[in-house]
């Protein structure tokens, strides 16, 4: 691969335009002072936002400009900061906004307390006298329901002061994870010893080489197994600092807790389960392709990740990929394509790798003009989906910065990653529509291991999570003989059908980082079901467009469910779980029959 360019080299019409926020590091500096003074003054509406409508509307009108001007400051430094992290003017920079970021912080910290205090009598009352205040209905009733779980003063702080010991399991994890652990050589590709590790077991299990695959495999469970006492250990501090925390804050257990962010009810995540058990048959028809494709005798666990259609080599120029994009996503109407259209000549986009770039890719961008969008654009195919990806979640923010008053502009977690799934399932029907032959086989293989992995996994995950927790709550010590027991059962129940589930994969749970921020993982499966019914609404009837371009434009104006159920998607009824488990069984089917001509 040839050397990084310098960023000088790179042509101006690939280089975002950072300018957009502010025309020079002066206008930036100025601005820096404005948050500082104006977060500085805000303190003044302590202890008189109880005093009537008018003053609580300011205040709140006033934070969320701050906080905005916050945003505009933070995006300009830090996205230059991405540009050349090797510049220390913008590293500089960063750090200094970081600390911005705390003082407004501190500065604001009266409000929501005050506001409970307040009373929501009181706040209905002056929603009622000052009708621009209803603006913030949604967010007081966010607050009154949060308040049910927040305690007495004195109780708060103790409990506040309590938290780095509550995060005492996940820290010696990750340090035991990413540093301590050894998983010493094995053969590599070539013959010759390699060490191993995270990031090169995934390559060591992608290789085509089955010998390879198995030793990486074998070598990163005999350290799991090795440690096995010390990682349950922690696992279960980690479980049990969650019940704490759960019990301490009047909820009845942890799932609901951490369920409560996003008003998300108990039943949708049973559902899931319960639906994607149903649907274990379609992954294990792909999983028997898989085997027949790979020509063993028997399917292993370290057998999954091998790409079963290779990847072509792939030399798209960057112009071809927008225009790919461009067209997959028409189904969603003009105003999108010429938005998105726009959003390409006018530089929103950083496209190219230089020396010294933040690596991988990411969407941000201030709230008052438009969001930018991090590539490092090789010309694979697969960077192709990256920046239909990366551009779903510059839209969704675009349109919803567009629509909402600044206190909405935030989307919650449980549906940011729907609107980048839903442009990368766009891509790949658009591309599937003419590919041919490998290509073809290769992009139905990729969907085939996007719905094993971002549906079926961490659904099993979400599955293995609730017994272990729930074992625990019930009594039940979490010990590495009960962990791996749970595990390995569940693993079975959705592996077992078709791969010979060896002993080594009960030990998964201890390596998978995610545990540690419990009953996170399934909104990457309920995300891409959604995304998914929507990409089947969005094809099959124009009009759906409508309801989701709605959708793009609500930010967290409502609570996820609700805002989910306009745009046609109602994840209470399973049918999204249905779609999802009929593209696996629709793209198993297809690619049997291209490989059998
Ligand atoms: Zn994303």
């Amino acid at each position: 691969m040839s050397e990084p360019k310098n960023r000088e080299e790179i042509e101006e019409k690939y280089k975002w335009k950072l300018s957009d926020i502010f025309p020079s590091d002066e206008a930036f500096e100025s601005a820096f002072e404005n948050v500082r003074k104006t977060a500085a003054e805000f303190a003044s509406f302590e202890g008189k936002l109880a005093s009537g409508a008018v003053t609580l509307k300011k205040a709140l009108d006033e934070l969320c400009e701050i906080n905005e001007n916050l945003l505009s400051v933070a995006a300009y430094a830090c996205m230059h900061r991405d540009e050349d992290n090797e510049v220390s003017k913008y590293r500089a920079m960063a750090d200094r906004v970081g600390d911005l970021e705390s003082e407004v912080m501190e500065a604001s910290s009266f409000l929501e307390p005050e506001i409970i205090s307040a009373g929501k009598e009181t706040v209905e009352k002056y929603m009622e006298e000052c009708e621009e205040l209803s603006e913030y209905r949604q967010f007081f009733h966010n607050l009154f329901r949060e308040a049910e779980h927040i305690l007495d003063e004195k109780s708060e702080k103790l409990l506040a002061a309590t938290m780095p010991m509550g995060g005492a399991s996940h820290d010696v994890f990750s340090a035991m994870n990413n540093a301590d652990i050894r998983f010493g050589k094995i053969k590599g590709e070539n013959g010759e010893e390699e060490e191993l590790t995270h990031s090169r077991y995934g390559i060591f299990l992608e290789s085509g080489n089955r010998e390879v695959r198995k030793a990486a495999y074998e070598a990163m469970y005999a350290q799991y197994k090795g440690f096995k006492n010390t990682f349950a250990a922690m696992y279960a501090g980690s479980v049990k600092s969650d019940l704490f925390y759960a019990k301490t804050k009047k909820f009845p257990s942890t799932l609901l807790m951490k369920l409560s962010g996003s008003f998300i009810p108990e039943s949708v995540y049973a559902k899931l389960v319960e639906d994607v058990n149903e649907g274990i048959d379609e992954l294990s028809g792909y999983l028997e392709l898989r085997k027949k494709i790979l020509g063993v005798s028997g399917l292993c666990m370290y057998d999954l990740y091998v790409p079963i259609v290779p990847e072509d080599e792939g030399d798209i120029p960057y112009e071809e990929a927008c225009a790919m994009v461009l067209k997959a996503v028409a189904p969603l109407g003009e105003a999108y394509v010429n938005d998105m259209r726009r959003a390409f000549s006018e530089r929103w986009v950083d496209v190219f790798e230089n020396r010294g770039k933040t690596s991988g890719a990411y969407s941000w961008g201030d709230n008052r003009n438009h969001p930018f969008v991090l590539m490092n654009y090789q010309g694979k195919i697969e960077d192709v989906f990256t920046l239909a990806h990366e551009m779903g979640h510059a839209m969704h923010s675009y349109y919803t910065n567009k629509t909402q008053p600044s206190v909405y502009r935030d989307y919650k977690i449980f549906v940011a990653e729907v609107a980048s799934t839903v442009n990368e399932n766009l891509l790949l029907e658009y591309l599937l529509r003419d590919a041919k032959g490998t290509r073809r086989a290769y992009l139905l293989g990729r969907k085939l291991e996007a719905i094993r992995t971002t549906f079926y996994r961490q659904t099993m995950f979400a599955e293995f999570e609730k017994k272990a927790h729930g074992a625990y709550s019930e009594g039940t010590p979490l010990t590495a003989e009960t962990l791996c027991d749970m595990y390995g059962k569940v693993n079975k129940k959705y592996y077992g059908k078709v791969c010979e589930c060896d002993e080594n994969i009960s030990y998964e749970w201890a390596r998978i980082p995610h545990f540690y921020t419990s009953f996170y993982v399934y909104q990457y499966a309920t995300g891409f079901a959604a995304a998914t019914r929507i990409k089947e609404l969005v094809l099959s009837d124009g009009k759906n467009a409508d309801a989701y371009m709605e959708f793009l434009k609500s930010g967290s104006s409502d609570y996820p469910l609700n805002l989910l159920k306009s745009a046609g998607v109602d994840l209470e009824d399973g049918t999204a779980v249905r779609s999802v488990v009929n593209d696996m069984k629709t793209a198993t089917d297809e690619l049997k029959l291209l490989l059998d001509k």
